[in-house]
């Protein structure tokens, strides 16, 4: 039992040496310019393609530059922002509408 929990003492630290490294790692790359450089290559390329911006998979919506889907999960996250201390059962209501609504809508266009 002993050597177990010493075993996982080990362990944990050596998890959070590499998490330490990475968030490191991350913070250069951000400081050094190249993250914000590539994103914005990226945004270029697949807006000029005609593709969602942020999956990169899913053409985009006309004149838009995100996919239904991604429309979607940004409208659930605002929605998500607004609920608190609000009508939050009216708005799940709707939510949950909207995105029945628009799932039933591209599975048509699909096949
Ligand atoms: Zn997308």
């Amino acid at each position: 039992m002993r050597k177990n929990s010493i075993n996982a003492q080990l362990w944990q630290s050596k998890l959070e040496e590499a998490r330490r490294k990475n968030r490191e790692k991350q913070r250069k790359y951000r400081e050094s310019g190249h993250a914000a450089q590539a994103f914005k290559e990226r945004y270029a390329l697949l807006k000029s393609k005609g593709l969602c911006v942020r999956c990169g998979k899913e053409d985009a919506d006309k004149g838009r530059v995100l996919c239904w889907r991604c429309r979607l999960n940004d409208r659930d996250r605002r929605i998500g922002v607004k609920i608190e201390g609000q009508d939050t059962e009216g708005w799940a209501r709707k939510r949950e509408k909207a995105r029945q609504q628009m799932l039933k809508f591209h599975a048509r266009r699909k096949v």
